[in-house]
């Protein structure tokens, strides 16, 4: 779908009247949409700074030059690394006001900031001056997004702060990979040795593989070498089967709410031997006001959006074919977490996945794998073409970086998640929202 006003406002003349008439001015975003590399930081400049401490954390530094990152000297900064660890009195504070407005002169546009907060809080006093770094973020998130820049916080936990750790963080927030994730706080926990069998390549399933954001899931995962189950309605077999033939993945015709459905999954991740990265991606929505919705409404929204993911997970835990390390993936949405009018059903379906990946995260830690929800924000999908031309207009410019996200967005945010380098988050939400304004 194109967004006109992000074209219209790239001329000068476009641009002037923008100003004239105090529209949003929004700059295309740095995308970066590929397969992994050795070194996601190559050909970027880093600046670390560590307000509060001597010097930033020496397994920090290690993790950007393993990253291939090069120092910004006096020039631009692409990705700028707040180590924040020691940030836990006023004066460091202080220090951190100081040190990061020098360094934001610096910022080019589109840059990445990723600040790093301690868990390890000895006191009241301390945790306060910990916690001021997550508002600190979040605003200057909001001051940075017009051009296109983000910034996000991972809050560290005890034993978080290895190289290799920070190494996997930044691969995700230090680059273009997290091009319409910003404004984001989440917990970062100790890493493991990941569970990888070298000998075969993983298997990923995604449902609703046929829609906007399935599709570019389902791509970007083979990208990464996966061998790509694609789930979706039997009306979706020919988009399906142009999926699978271009990226060479296999595919299940099916609507996961029809009786039978999930033993046919089920089988077929069988002959796969199993699963190790599942995207529960199908949902639909049924939009009306309370007053108004029909119990089949409500009903339709249940089945797709919950009730199939709880009995295809009961279903594969019961058969072992999650395999070890798996990563799972349920697409939430801003609209659980800031509700939507005329949206109740939908709410309380996504809701309700945030709800369910903190509990069921236990269970897939007990085998070395994760569970995370993603939610979007306004994403440019056959799903927001739907909406009314306000309504719609309105979702694409409440964000930090005043336009929709793509399906691609999404999909990275998903690879990521399902990447070794991100085995320490889960239970948690990642939101690829552009810093909405909604639910902030
Ligand atoms: P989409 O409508 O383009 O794709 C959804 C796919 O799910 C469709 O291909 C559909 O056929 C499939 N599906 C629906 N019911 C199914 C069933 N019973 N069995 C099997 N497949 C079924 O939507 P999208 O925008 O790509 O959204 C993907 C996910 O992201 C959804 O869960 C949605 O709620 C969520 N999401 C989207 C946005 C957005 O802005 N587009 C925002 C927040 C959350």
């Amino acid at each position: 779908m194109t967004d006109r006003l992000l074209h219209f406002v790239q001329h000068p003349f476009g641009r002037r009247i923008a100003r004239l008439l105090n529209l949003p001015q929004p700059v295309p975003l740095l995308r970066r949409q590929n397969a992994w590399v050795d070194e996601e930081l190559a050909g970027r400049s880093v600046l670390a700074i560590a307000p509060g401490s001597t010097a930033p954390l020496p397994s920090l530094l290690a993790a950007i030059v393993a990253q291939g990152g090069t120092p910004s000297g006096d020039g631009p900064v692409r990705t700028l690394v707040i180590d924040a660890t020691g940030c836990r009195d006023l004066a460091a504070l202080r220090a951190l006001f100081e040190q990061a407005q020098l360094a934001m002169v610096r910022l080019a546009p589109g840059g990445r900031i990723l600040a790093l907060t301690s868990a390890g809080v000895m006191s009241a006093a301390e945790a306060a001056c910990l916690h001021a770094v997550q508002g600190f973020v979040r605003a200057l998130a909001k001051e940075i997004g017009r051009r296109g820049a983000t910034a996000n916080a991972l809050v560290l936990q005890e034993g978080a702060a290895s190289m290799e750790s920070l190494a996997g963080a930044l691969r995700f927030f230090g680059t273009d990979r997290s091009a319409y994730v910003s404004g984001q706080v989440l917990s970062w926990r100790k890493d493991i040795e990941p569970t990888i069998d070298e000998e075969r390549a993983p298997v990923a399933l995604v449902t609703g593989a046929a829609g906007g954001i399935g599709a570019a899931t389902a791509r970007r995962l083979a990208l990464d070498g996966m061998r790509v189950l694609c789930v979706d309605v039997p009306a979706a077999r020919q988009p399906l089967e142009a999926l699978t033939r271009e990226i060479g993945g296999s595919l299940l015709a099916a609507d996961l709410t029809a009786p039978g459905a999930v033993d046919e999954l089920v089988d077929a991740v069988r002959r796969l031997q199993g699963v190790d990265v599942l995207v529960h991606n199908a949902g639909i929505t049924r939009d009306r006001t309370l007053a108004r919705m029909s119990p089949s409404e409500w009903d339709a929204v249940m089945a797709v959006n919950l009730a199939a993911i709880l009995a295809i997970d009961a279903r594969l835990d019961e058969a072992a074919l999650l395999n070890a390390g798996a990563r799972e993936i349920c697409l939430s949405s801003i609209s659980g977490i800031a509700g939507n009018a005329g949206q109740t059903n939908y709410s309380a379906s996504k809701a309700a996945l945030i709800g369910y990946v903190g509990a069921r995260a236990a269970t897939l830690d007990e085998r070395g794998g994760t569970i995370n929800a993603v939610a979007p924000g306004f994403i440019e999908t056959a799903m927001t073409r739907r909406m009314p031309l306000m309504v719609r207009e309105a979702g694409r410019r409440l964000n930090a970086l005043k336009q929709g996200g793509t399906p691609a967005d999404v999909a990275e945010a998903i690879a990521f998640l399902a990447s070794p380098g991100a085995h320490p988050l889960t239970g948690q939400v990642l939101r690829v929202c552009g810093q909405s304004l909604l639910g902030a």
